[in-house]
C-alpha cells in the first residue's frame, strides 16, 4: 500500500523516528523549528491527528493528561507502561510478553475494525519510591 504523505508529515515521522520515543506536541513543534521548518503549532496537532487516523503514529494520555505521541513500526504495534503513581515517571516495558493474543486480534478483524494498536497501562509505585517511602 502506497501512501503519499506530505512534507510536514514526512518530517514529522522521521523526528519521531530519529528520537524513538514518546513526544508531545509542543516538543515536536520546538524540534521542527530547530530543524529550520516553518511551521504552525496548530499544523503540527493537525498532521499528528492526520498521522494518527492512518496509523503511522500513536496517542496515549500521560498522568498528567497530556497527549504523547510516537511512531508505530512494523514490529512494535503496542506499548505497555508502568507508570508510577507517586512520582508520575513512566516506564516503558520492553518485553515482547503480551496478553492479548491472535485471537482476539482476529476477532478484531472480524469485527471489520481496523486495528492499528494498543496501550496498556499498568498503575503503582516505582522502585525509587519504594525506596524513599519504606527506608
Ligand atoms: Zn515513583
Ligand atoms: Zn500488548
Amino acid at each position: 500500500m502506497l501512501i503519499k504523505l506530505t512534507k510536514n508529515q514526512q518530517k514529522i515521522l522521521q523526528i519521531l523516528k530519529s528520537i524513538n520515543q514518546e513526544i508531545t506536541a509542543q516538543e515536536l513543534y520546538i524540534k521542527l523549528r530547530e530543524s529550520k521548518l516553518k511551521i504552525g503549532l496548530a499544523t503540527v496537532y493537525r498532521t499528528l491527528n492526520t498521522l494518527h487516523l492512518k496509523g503511522f503514529v500513536q496517542e496515549r494520555n500521560s498522568l498528567n493528561g497530556e497527549s504523547l505521541y510516537s511512531l508505530i513500526s512494523d514490529n512494535h504495534h503496542h506499548t505497555h507502561h508502568f507508570n508510577c503513581i507517586n512520582c508520575g515517571e513512566s516506564f516503558l516495558l520492553k518485553q515482547k510478553l503480551c496478553p492479548v493474543d491472535d485471537m482476539f486480534n482476529q476477532w478484531c478483524s472480524s469485527q471489520n475494525f481496523k486495528l492499528y494498536y494498543h496501550t496498556l497501562e499498568f498503575f503503582g509505585i516505582c522502585e525509587a519510591c519504594q525506596e524513599k517511602e519504606f527506608s
